[in-house]
């Protein structure tokens, strides 16, 4: 008999979850606190559905090689769906920059490196109607999941387990209304407000906990392009992403017309802080950003929503096998956000989202036993979404570290050691090359894809020597590559903020 399986949470992870299991063969029930989305388009969905149980919704994401080619390869279907509402398919050709297109010339590989470009309203509307079609699988929308059933046993060895055994479910339309739902296994895939850590806890379950801020807020508005106006040519010398080091920005091109800009100040930039929330202030700022005027000038776009914002950017990792004391914790998975999140600037929470879920099905269907099945899960996460989550982190810290420099006129770039120097100085050289060096850009491409472990392009010769060269060169000249054009941060404050 096929084993039932309760998913917490119909966001993204949770509905690759529940697909691919059911299409292995267990028998499904997705339980979602929020309504389906409205009748009608990707568009109507973008506008109208009510989604306050995945706060990033409307925030623009960006759909990395890696989700894409689970996608891909598994749901060619969906894909086509995708297609056919508007989501538009970037290939590694069409990301090539333009100084560097006499040099392309197509390897294996590439095929790998795509991105899907839609709103997420589009995506989750469309993957979400899919998904309800699966036979063996049914979603419950506007039900709460408010506690998690489990079962204490001590086996005659003296060993302790919490055994999972099902949900209390709460009624969105009348709370009074309280059932259980028994399963023979429990995924949680609740993302960011996951509530599962604090109720097993308290029913004595040891989850480790690995919390680090970035201590940024992120905000974003979206436009459409006027009737007619195409969007402009990728401009190298003026990118629609970037680091001023006190900003970070970016446009994310969408469906049907549409596209947004985020900007990213650090928790402490109050000025600016206060600044990107008016929607004119907000269009200021872009327009000090040469890579952003071409966008938003107003003969080129329209706004379609005020600037919004959401804060609490945290790296959370979370490690379900305890020590060798407590009780192990069986038939419980936790997937995508609600057990490994990352800083949303990167866009890899879908991506490495879309994996767990893959992996957490090949383990269930691989795997009989309760125990093995948490150990194959762990060591699968450990290996493949580990070094994702570390390179996150790292580039969080490298980020903290920028923006307090920035603010308080200091470089970053000044070594205090020779291996610090050997860092900064292969760091610029890198980027430098990658300015002028299609394999080099490549290589960067399938670490920012996810198509790789962070970083592994660096183990090829060609890349490496290439990147050796250009530290002959010396850092002055490489770091010039880095050079973002766009306002000082004293002037953006001076511009924007006090105009008088
Ligand atoms: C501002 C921002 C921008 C981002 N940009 C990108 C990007 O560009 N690219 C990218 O790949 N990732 C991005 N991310 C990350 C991405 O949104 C998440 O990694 C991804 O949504 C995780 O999927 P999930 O299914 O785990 O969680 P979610 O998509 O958040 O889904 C969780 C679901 O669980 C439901 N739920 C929660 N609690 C309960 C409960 N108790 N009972 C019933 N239902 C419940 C919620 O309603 C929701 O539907 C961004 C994140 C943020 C915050």
């Amino acid at each position: 008999m096929s084993q039932s399986i309760a998913v917490v949470g119909a966001g993204i992870c949770g509905l690759f979850t529940g697909l691919s299991l059911a299409r292995k063969g267990f028998d499904v029930t997705l339980f979602e606190r929020d309504v389906p989305p409205p009748q009608g388009s990707a568009e109507d969905a973008f506008f109208s559905w009510q989604r306050r149980g995945a706060a990033q919704f409307r925030h623009p994401h960006a759909f990395l090689g890696l989700m894409c080619s689970v996608l891909g390869e598994n749901y060619p279907d969906l894909l086509d769906e995708l297609l056919a509402a508007g989501a538009r398919k970037m290939t590694f050709a069409d990301m090539v920059p333009k100084h560097l297109t006499d040099q392309y010339q197509p390897e294996p590989g590439d095929d790998k490196l795509w991105m899907l470009l839609c709103r997420r309203a589009t995506i989750e509307t469309i993957l979400r109607r899919y998904v309800e079609r699966e036979p063996n699988l049914r979603i419950r929308s506007q039900t709460f999941v408010t506690d998690v059933l489990v079962a204490q046993t001590q086996t005659g060895t003296g060993e302790n387990t919490l055994t999972v055994t099902g949900l209390e479910l709460t009624d969105r339309q009348n709370k009074n209304l309280k059932s259980t739902h028994s399963a023979d296994i429990i995924v949680n895939a609740s993302g960011r407000a996951d509530k599962f850590y604090h109720w097993l806890q308290a029913k004595g379950a040891e989850i480790t906990e690995q919390r680090d801020d970035a201590e940024i807020v992120y905000y974003t508005k979206h436009y459409a392009l006027r009737d007619g106006v195409s969007e402009p040519e990728r401009d190298s010398d003026n990118p629609s992403a970037g680091d001023l080091g006190y900003l970070k920005y970016g446009v994310f091109p969408g469906d049907n017309g549409h596209f947004a800009i985020i900007l990213c100040l650090p928790n402490n930039e109050s000025e600016l802080r206060d600044a990107v929330k008016d929607g004119d202030k907000f269009d200021q700022i872009c327009m000090n950003i040469p890579g952003l005027v071409p966008w938003i000038s107003e003969d080129k776009a329209t706004p379609t929503t005020a600037p919004f914002g959401i804060g609490e950017i945290h790296a959370v990792w979370r490690d379900y096998i305890p020590s060798d004391a407590a009780p192990k914790l069986l038939n419980y998975f936790a997937v995508g956000d609600a057990a490994a999140r990352t800083n949303p600037l990167y866009g890899r929470g879908c991506s490495t989202g879309t994996l767990h879920a893959h992996l957490l099905s090949e383990v269930l269907s691989s795997e009989d036993d309760p125990w093995q099945r948490a150990l194959a899960f762990r060591a699968k996460t450990e290996e493949e979404i580990r070094p994702i989550f570390n390179a996150s982190l790292n580039e969080d810290k490298n980020g903290i570290k920028k923006a307090e420099a920035v603010r308080e006129g200091r470089t970053v770039d000044k070594a205090r050691s020779l291996k610090q120097w050997f860092g900064l100085a292969f760091g610029d050289a890198l980027v430098a090359a990658a300015k002028y060096h299609l394999h080099v850009h490549r290589g960067i491409m399938r670490t920012v894809n996810l198509v790789e472990k962070p970083g592994a392009f660096l183990k090829d010769k060609k890349i490496r020597n290439t990147v050796f060269r250009y530290m002959l060169f010396g850092r002055k000249k490489n770091a010039a590559a880095r050079i973002q054009r766009g306002t000082s941060r004293d002037d953006m404050i001076r511009t924007v903020c006090d105009p008088s």
